[in-house]
């Protein structure tokens, strides 16, 4: 018989050659079939039997090919542990909100082009984001996996269930694998309490769950009256009024957090906490923080971060506003009190772009902090349209410019829809400009319900673009946080 000299059938072809693993006896990476991106493994039959996917002739090799289903992805955490999200502790850490699921790769390149130790959190979405965009928590957690294999992130990583407000919304992230539980207890936080008057504040003091709370306005008063905590360059005390007003500020969120704390802990997963106050309009001072945090901690939640309300503005994909020195002897004073009080992480939400700031949060936190990010990567996708189809990038600004309005009522962010230029000459300068940036950051429900497909297409297409333009973005965002 003479020697087979038939060329083999057409093999896959391998774009994502970072994405090969190779254990004990079998390879598994992704690469690209039909148009899509598939999973092959090749190896004994033996942990192919857990991947559904069909037999294909790869050259020489017969491999299996996997679609990028919630199955697989849920075989290859198994056999890659690496990408099944764990608690990260207090591990300096950053979280990358990705709303349509494509930009983890770019993610994962700005934590190699790096270096440092940053924990990070790829899968990362509110229950109202995942709303508005219409995905569930397993397709955030999936999407990331696959993200993190395609670029080859061997490192550990989390997943943010973001800004949960009932135990419904636990339950749903917890069935899904995440491990990162983000409290949000803003509801049953009163903002007015700081400027109540003093009929008032004894009228609310009456109202406060007190048996709940397992407490007394009088036990309060002597506890926090006594309190000295040495913040180094001065020694915080509280006063009777500063104690009243933050027990009425505070303490129905307090029990909202012990209740949802509870509900957790439950469930015998392995979680961690991060509590968070930031939404709201007023600042946790650095006497509300230590309130807020010792009555937590006598009422048995632990957590690893937590994320004041700053003074000044973190609002949505634009840079810090506000007074940078007086938020950097603020941010010494939150930063100091995590410390004495935890240790735990200061959460900074609505991180990203706040270039301007990043060097005074790692300063202070001495690297006990964690970096949210989330509609930032969104823009740099429009980043792409804007690059590559400019017709389909001026169309979704008109719409997005039409519900601005009605659009940004559950935001806290000072954009003008006059100031976004009419007849801009360069689209993608609009990506840098602050007015836009908050116009296109806060419409992404309406214009994904209109321009997903569009949108998702232009992705594949100019994936390479987007992996560049995500990377870059964010090397600037971790650079100030990677350490030596
Ligand atoms: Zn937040």
């Amino acid at each position: 018989m003479t020697r087979e000299t038939q060329p083999p059938p057409p093999a896959p072809t391998d774009p994502y050659p970072e994405s090969r693993r190779t254990l004990h006896d079998f390879t598994v990476w992704m690469g690209q079939a039909a148009g899509e991106k598939q999973l092959f493994v090749q190896g004994p039959e033996h942990p192919l039997q857990h991947f559904q996917g069909d037999a294909v002739q790869h050259g020489p090799l017969k491999v299996l090919q996997c679609p990028l289903s919630s199955h697989n992805a849920k075989v290859l955490r198994e056999i890659l542990p690496n990408l099944k999200p764990q608690p990260l502790g207090l591990a300096t850490s950053a979280g990358f909100g990705d709303r349509l699921g494509v930009a983890t790769p770019g993610h994962v390149q700005a934590l190699q082009a790096v270096g440092g130790r940053i924990r990070p959190i790829f899968a990362q979405q509110s229950i109202r984001e995942m709303a508005r965009t219409g995905r569930t928590p397993q397709q955030v957690l999936d999407d990331a996996t696959w993200g993190a294999f395609q670029a080859g992130w061997t490192g550990t990583l989390g997943a943010d269930a973001d800004h949960l407000k009932t135990p419904e919304d636990i339950d749903r992230c917890a069935a899904a694998g995440f491990t990162f539980f983000t409290l949000d207890p803003s509801g049953h936080v009163d903002n007015a309490a700081g400027r109540d008057s003093a009929a008032v504040l004894q009228e609310k003091l009456g109202q406060l769950p007190w048996a709940a709370l397992d407490t007394s306005e009088t036990d309060l008063q002597r506890r926090y009256r006594a309190l000295r905590l040495d913040l180094g360059h001065r020694t915080l005390t509280l006063d009777e009024e500063a104690i009243t007003r933050a027990a009425v500020k505070y303490l129905p969120a307090v029990q909202q957090i012990q209740a949802l704390f509870q509900h957790l802990q439950g469930k015998n997963i392995p979680f961690e906490l991060e509590i968070s106050v930031d939404e709201g309009d007023a600042p946790t001072t650095p006497a509300e923080h230590v309130f807020l945090a010792s009555e937590l901690k006598r009422l048995g939640v632990s957590w690893v971060s937590l994320a004041p309300r700053f003074i000044g503005s973190f609002e949505k994909g634009v840079d810090y506003i506000g007074d940078v020195d007086l938020l950097n002897l603020e941010m010494q004073d939150h930063a100091l009190i995590a410390r004495r009080l935890g240790p735990y992480k200061l959460s900074l939400h609505s991180g990203s772009d706040k270039f301007s700031i990043y060097p005074i949060a790692m300063h202070h936190t001495q690297g006990l902090v964690h970096l949210k990010t989330a509609g930032t990567s969104y823009l740099e996708a429009l980043r792409v349209v804007a690059v590559t189809a400019p017709d389909l990038f001026t169309e979704m600004l008109e719409v997005a410019k039409q519900h601005f309005e009605e659009d940004r009522a559950s935001y806290h962010i000072s954009g003008k829809l006059d100031r976004v230029p009419v007849q801009p000459g360069n689209l993608p300068a609009l990506l840098d400009h602050f007015d836009t940036r908050q116009v296109l950051h806060v419409t992404f429900g309406t214009l994904l319900q209109q321009f997903r497909e569009p949108l998702m297409q232009l992705m594949e297409q100019h994936e390479t673009l987007h992996l560049q333009g995500l990377r870059e973005h964010f090397i600037r965002h971790l650079a100030p946080f990677a350490g030596a």
